[in-house]
This record gives structure tokens, sequence and C-alpha cells, in this order.
């Protein structure tokens, strides 16, 4: 089994940890900011360096390519997005671009003979955080959004600037020929962090995704009367916020009957009309998000939400379903390489889904693809806590490197 090399992922680490940095260990990167075109400059040097040819295509994607010993053996790709959210950690999405990077720097300086191309590719744009939606290019590339529609983006700082006028600005305006092509594509395997809990507690190295969870997203909205605070008496009131309160819980004890602890529900987002402090709420909103890798599951709470009254504390409500996702599988045959890989390594590794939607989601539909997780210190993600002890991205990128060679044999 090979090795990467820890020290050179620490500096790896330590080194884009500068570009967008916050202060207070974390990061505020947005897709093609300047500190985002400082990264892409740095990934662009130390690739050509290491002599890999280096490309972009027509959304800015990077693929910078290390030819093998069968010109036409299928490209194996390896990456992830290197743009973060506002005060997100140095983590999410950068550590696949960096361990991808150390891998090829240890094929490269080791000499490991391999037959397929091996290739660094980073996703332009994968949390939308400042160009609506997220994963906005792998989306463009496997059709799931217009490209004129996403290059009409407008940037949510007030700028007015559109996300293809910050794509020419920025240098890194490629052709479309350039892009993924899946016939020529062996495989692709995109590290990430966990942004979870589950590894860590576990006390595992790694983890073996199998693919991403399904989800829904239902909005409810209850009807009640606004009236005032002072003089209307409990027993007379339609109030739309304690209704909304009564149907949350509700679907909280129904759904916490299921008994299945993979399901998770949230209610992020909720709006009370008309927010004041005088006047009962006549019109409450919120959201439901519902995950699990099992569409039975997903299918019962369906039921659950069908089979709800329409009616709580003398308030209306009804829902409507505003958008939905199947659940995700991977290629068996690579998730069974980073298993192996892993146990070979003799890391401790644990077969679980991703519950965060990733580009390896959509590249999925259209080339063999797979994904490793690196454990999240605490869980924490998207937020300036965000860490990854250096032993654990190495331990992953040892994953990724025995898994490509694996994959290389076939
Ligand atoms: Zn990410």
């Amino acid at each position: 089994m090979y090795e990467c090399d820890i020290k050179r992922m620490e500096e790896k680490i330590t080194a884009f940890g500068g570009f967008g940095d916050t202060g207070h260990g974390g990061i505020t990167r947005f897709s093609l900011s300047p500190a985002a075109i400082q990264a892409r400059n740095e990934i662009k040097l130390r690739m050509t360096r290491l002599g890999l040819d280096f490309k972009t295509d027509d959304l800015g994607d990077i693929y910078c390519t290390l030819p093998g010993t069968d010109p036409d053996a299928k490209v194996i790709m390896s990456g992830s997005h290197c743009d973060s959210v506002r005060q997100g950690g140095n983590y999410d999405g950068i550590l696949g671009v960096l361990t991808a990077m150390e891998v090829i720097e240890t094929i490269v300086t080791k000499k490991i003979p391999h037959r397929h191309p091996i290739q660094l590719v980073v996703w332009t744009n994968e949390e939308g955080a400042l160009y609506e939606p997220a994963m906005m290019c792998s989306g463009i590339i496997c059709g799931k959004f217009k490209k004129e529609e996403m290059f009409a983006s407008v940037a949510k700082d007030g700028s007015g600037k559109t996300f293809g006028q910050a794509l020419s600005e920025s240098g890194f305006l490629g052709e479309e020929k350039n892009r993924i092509e899946p016939s020529k594509t062996e495989a692709l395997v995109e590290l990430h962090i966990e942004q979870g809990p589950v590894l860590e507690a576990g006390g595992y190295d790694v983890g073996v995704v199998e693919g991403v969870v399904g989800m829904i997203n239902y909005e409810f909205t209850f009807h009640g009367q606004a009236d005032h605070a002072g003089t209307f008496p409990m027993p007379y009131r339609k109030d739309a916020l304690f209704a909304a309160s009564q149907a949350l819980l509700f679907l909280h004890e129904e759904f916490d009957k299921i008994g299945d602890k993979e399901l998770v529900y949230t209610t992020g987002k909720i709006s009370c009309h008309p927010n004041i402090h005088t006047i009962i709420p006549d019109e409450v909103k919120f959201t439901l998000d519902v995950r699990h890798q099992n569409p039975e599951i997903i299918k019962k709470c369906v039921e659950i939400i069908k089979s709800m009254p329409k009616e709580w504390a003398n308030c209306t409500m009804s829902y409507k379903e505003a958008w939905a996702r199947n659940t995700v599988t991977f290629h068996k045959e690579w998730v069974d390489d980073v298993e192996n890989a892993a146990q070979k390594l003799g890391y401790k590794s644990h077969k679980m889904y991703s519950g965060a939607g990733h580009d390896a989601q959509y590249l999925s539909e259209i080339v063999p693809t797979t994904m490793i997780f690196v454990p999240s210190k605490g869980g924490h993600s998207h937020c300036e806590l965000e860490y990854s002890p250096v032993e654990w991205c190495w331990k992953g990128a040892n994953v990724l490197l025995n898994t490509i060679l694996e994959i290389d044999k076939k």
C-alpha cells in the first residue's frame, strides 16, 4: 500500500487556509471572488509545476491531467470545489482538491506506475453562496440547470454582477470542449469532509460513502385571524403561530415513532405575519426538510403529512411539496474499492450515506462515481469551527490514493 506525505498534506492545508482567511479560523471564499482566484492560481501553479496539463471549460471548471502509460485508457478523476460559504471552514470542498493534489504529487514523486490518466478536477461554484444555486456548474454539465439562466444569476452582495460576468473577468473561462467527457471517463472519486459527527463518535478513520440521501421539502401554511393581543380572550382566538407550533410538535412525535435513527427532519425556516408583539398572528409558514436513503421511509413520512388534520387550534392548514430529490446510489465497484483500500491500510471505516449534497451526486448520473469521507471534529461544518486534524486528512488521502490505484488496474 502506498502512502501520501503527511508534512506535504499539512503544508497544503495551511497554504490554502490563507486564501480568504477570516482571521479567526475560518474562510470566506465565494466562488470567483479575489480569494477564490488566488486559490485557483495556486492550484494552477502547483499542478503545472508537477508537469500536469491545465485546462478550464466554459464554466470555469478546472481539469489538470497527469498522463498514464496507455494513451487510450479512460480518465480517473478526483477533486471537489474550492469555494466556501460566508465564514465557513478550511476543509469543506478544498480538502477534496488538496488530497487529490497530494495523491497526484505522491504518484509523480514516487513514480508510481499507472495506466490511466489521472485528473484533478475543481468544480466551480459548489456552494452557491454568492451566485445561487448550489452545485451550479456540475448541475449545468449534468443537465439540471440551463447555462444561460445560471450565467444570469446575480450576486447576492448587491454588486449587481452576474455569474457570467464574474467568470469572464476571472481569467478561468475556457472552452465547452474541455468539459468532462463521460465516454472517456473511467471514474470520479470525490473526497470530502463528513460535515457531521458520526465518524468521529464511532472512532472511524474514513467514511465509505454509498450514496446521497433522498429528501423532500414541504411548506406548510396556517391561516388564522389577526386581532388585538390584549382584548381578545383566549377561547375566541385563531392564533396561527400557536396552531403551527402544535402541528410541528405533532410531526416530530409521529416521525420519531417511525423509530429510524438515520431519519432526519428539520424546520429551518419560519415566517410569522404580521410579526408584531401586540397582534395575534394570522399567517404562519414553516418549511419541513426530511432526508433518508430508503424511499420507503420517506414514503412513510409523506403519509404522515397527508394524514394530518387540516384544522389546528381553530386555524386552517395547507401544505405543498416545494421540491424533492431521489436517493443517489454510487458505483458499487468503486464503493467496494474504497472499503478495501481502507481495510488494507489498517483503517477503521464506516459505510454511510451523505446527508449533504455534493457535486459527485450530479456527476454520478453521467460517470461511475463514489465518495470518501474524512471525519469532522465535533461534526462542525459551514462554520469557523470546521476542522479535521491533518492526520485524519492524510489517512483520507491514503485511501484516495490506493482507491485510484486499484481502479487503475481495471
Ligand atoms: Zn462541499
